[in-house]
């Protein structure tokens, strides 16, 4: 499959990135690891006039504890975010997560930007950042803006986020050595979720059950309550709406929810 013919740019500033994006419009679309882009311009889905390649920007690939939360720019890649030790020490979650992601190919490409503004509800990344309590910055012509996780996804492949504006940073609170936990349910090795399930710290997150990543409220309200383990996870399908397609039925889904979230809160506790 080959894509629609486009002009390619690679600026060598983060601010030149912006700039051509403000010049060209809806007509351009940015390029990070190409690991959803590509794919998505091979089957003709998107057909950008004009390519502009971010990947390569040092200013948007660092890890940074920056008070209680840790930094991380929009560039840098799942291969670096499952190999840093900061996020080793500091998020735990959030490195294993990145360890889960495809293989180490794509782990090699592609970015956590990328990841989250692709906000494919499928994806492990967007519900892990989702269930930390992150926050999204993004850059665009009227400057910097945060938004948190929980008001960043809008729907399939759909976010807040304008079409001027990059993400520039991903912020997640330190979690240090609360406890964690993450299940991902797969039919072949490197397979994308059918469901997956983050925890940390009493919070719960939930991959493919929706349209956008979910926090799991009903499980984490009878956490909060003292509920059992075993009962709080009972609750984890609640409120969701999962798809049903070849992979799984709907509620096939709901029963993987339930069963992902009573394993995940169990390895949490015993850490
Ligand atoms: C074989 C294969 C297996 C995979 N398995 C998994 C998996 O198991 N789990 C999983 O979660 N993901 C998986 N992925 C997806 C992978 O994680 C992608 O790398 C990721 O979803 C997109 O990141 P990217 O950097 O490659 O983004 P790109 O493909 O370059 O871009 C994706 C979208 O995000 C936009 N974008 C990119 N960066 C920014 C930015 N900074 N600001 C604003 N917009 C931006 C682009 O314009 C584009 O619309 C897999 C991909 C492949 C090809």
């Amino acid at each position: 499959m080959i894509p629609v013919a486009f002009n390619y740019a690679r600026p060598d500033s983060l601010d030149g990135a912006l700039a051509l994006l403000a010049e060209h419009g809806e007509d351009a679309t940015v390029l990070a690891g190409g690991h959803s882009l590509l794919p998505v311009m091979k089957l003709r889905l998107a057909a950008p006039e004009v390519v502009i390649d971010i990947g390569r920007l040092p200013e948007l690939r660092y890890i940074e504890v920056r008070g209680d939360e840790v930094a991380i720019g929009a560039g840098t890649r799942h291969r670096a975010v499952e190999s840093s030790e900061v996020l080793a020490a500091e998020v735990p979650l959030l490195a294993a997560v990145a360890r889960t992601v495809g293989d180490p190919q794509v782990r090699h490409r592609g970015t956590l930007g990328g990841s989250l503004a692709h906000a494919d509800p499928a994806s492990d990344l967007p519900a892990a950042v989702l269930t930390l309590g992150g926050t999204i910055v993004l850059r665009g012509p009227q400057g910097e803006r945060e938004v948190p996780a929980t008001d960043f996804y809008t729907g399939v492949f759909s976010t807040v986020k304008e079409p001027g504006e990059l993400i520039v940073e991903i912020r997640v609170p330190r979690t240090g050595s609360a406890g964690w936990g993450y299940e991902k349910f797969v039919r072949r090795a490197n397979d994308w979720a059918i469901v997956g399930v983050a925890t940390v710290d009493g919070r719960v997150g939930l991959v493919n059950m929706g349209a956008t990543p979910l926090r799991a409220t009903a499980t984490e309200a009878a956490l909060a309550d003292g509920a059992s383990i075993e009962d709080a996870a009972a609750l984890a399908a609640e409120g969701t709406e999962p798809s049903s397609d070849l992979a799984a039925t709907a509620e096939y889904r709901r029963h993987l929810a339930r069963v992902l979230t009573r394993r995940a809160l169990t390895t949490a506790a015993a850490r």
